[in-house]
């Protein structure tokens, strides 16, 4: 049965692909994953000539090595399609007492809300579900034309009424993706998901360019169109800030601080020659500074696995790899249970409760 909420009949629950929920059902939630996912928008030719047959190959162990060091010029290792892979994969997680995925496959990177559903069904794991625009490369034909009014509707129509017919509903807006320099499409695109969240009450999850000045830039437009940051999670904090005073400029704006990255090693990182990678150890120092200067209640954390070379069944580290390995690393590393359990509970069901 396909049903339509109101505003009002979601404030306070959160919005999962198998309907509304009590926040305290969340658990422990990762805040940025892509259970499946077409990630060809970021495709470059392998940067030596001689190695241009490896573009097409199907992921292996023969090519596994270089795919690890060049993981955006191989076409099969951008693409997680089978659904029976993420369900295995998802099982990980799970039995790593893992309860909650956010999962912000955003309109361009082939969103499967079906399938999704399916997964969730499965495993017993929620999934929220995204919505809003991803990078300019990626929007519709429709963008160009239509109004940002036009584009806040249907997103709110996705959270409200749920995506394309199928009665599965969007419960969060995001990854809304831009790029550096922040072009005038990715404006709108912003700007349309700041106004489906007013509609609905939904939280809002941002991708930044790959620039320090990038998150604060957005943030200030967010501001501008009336937006509310204590409502908004900034993305992959790791490889975009490295400035202290630049972070602390932006945690001080109230917004969610998503080090979305673990597990990701990636030292000859191919989408920015201005930005790098850092280790896991160097997202925990940068996440026990940050709790150090009492932003506790605004950091978030994920894998945003977009790639095969990542999973389990291709040799990668796995959904369960923050359950598993980073938070006993968290814990050696002097973090605070309170603070553990403030990442992983209780600031995503305050970001994820719909207000
Ligand atoms: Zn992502």
């Amino acid at each position: 049965m396909i049903k339509s909420y109101k505003k009002e009949e979601l404030t306070g629950k959160t919005l999962t692909v198998l309907g509304p929920k009590n926040i305290n059902e969340l658990g422990k939630v990762i805040c940025h994953e892509h259970l499946l996912i077409d990630f060809n928008v970021v495709f470059q030719n392998p940067p030596n000539p001689k190695e241009l047959h490896l573009k097409d190959e199907k992921i292996n162990l023969s090519n596994l090595g270089w795919i690890k060091k060049f993981w955006v010029s191989n076409k099969d290792n951008l693409l997680i399609d089978d659904i029976e892979i993420s369900i295995n994969e998802v099982n990980y997680f799970h039995k790593a007492q893992g309860n909650t995925v956010v999962d912000v496959t955003s309109i361009g990177l082939s969103r499967n809300p079906s399938a999704l559903k399916i997964i969730s069904q499965r495993t017993g794991v929620n999934v929220i579900m995204g919505s809003g625009h991803y990078i300019e490369k990626t929007h519709p034909d429709y963008f160009k034309t239509d109004s940002v009014h036009k584009i806040a509707e249907k997103i709110t129509k996705d959270i409200l009424d749920g995506v394309d017919g199928t009665g599965i509903h969007s419960g969060i807006i995001g990854e809304i993706g831009c790029d550096f320099p922040w072009s005038s499409d990715e404006r709108k695109s912003v700007h349309a998901g700041v106004l489906a969240q007013k509609e609905t009450g939904a939280p809002l999850l941002i991708h930044p360019g790959r620039d320090e000045n990038a998150p604060i830039e957005i943030v200030d437009s967010i501001i501008r169109w009336g937006g509310n940051t204590s409502r908004t999670i900034m993305g992959h904090i790791e490889r975009t800030i490295y400035s202290k005073s630049k972070l602390l400029d932006l945690a001080n704006s109230g917004i969610y601080m998503n080090f979305d990255l673990f597990g990701h090693e990636s030292s000859y990182y191919p989408l920015a020659d201005s930005t790098y990678m850092p280790s896991d150890h160097q997202r925990i120092e940068i996440i026990s500074d940050l709790i150090d200067l009492g932003f506790s209640n605004k950091i978030l954390i994920g894998h945003d696995i977009c790639s095969k070379h990542r999973l389990k069944k291709f040799g990668g580290h796995g959904w369960d790899h923050i359950l598993k390995r980073i938070i006993p690393k968290m814990k050696k590393f002097g973090i605070k249970k309170r603070d553990i359990e403030n990442i992983l509970i209780n600031n995503p069901r305050e970001i994820l409760r719909f207000a």
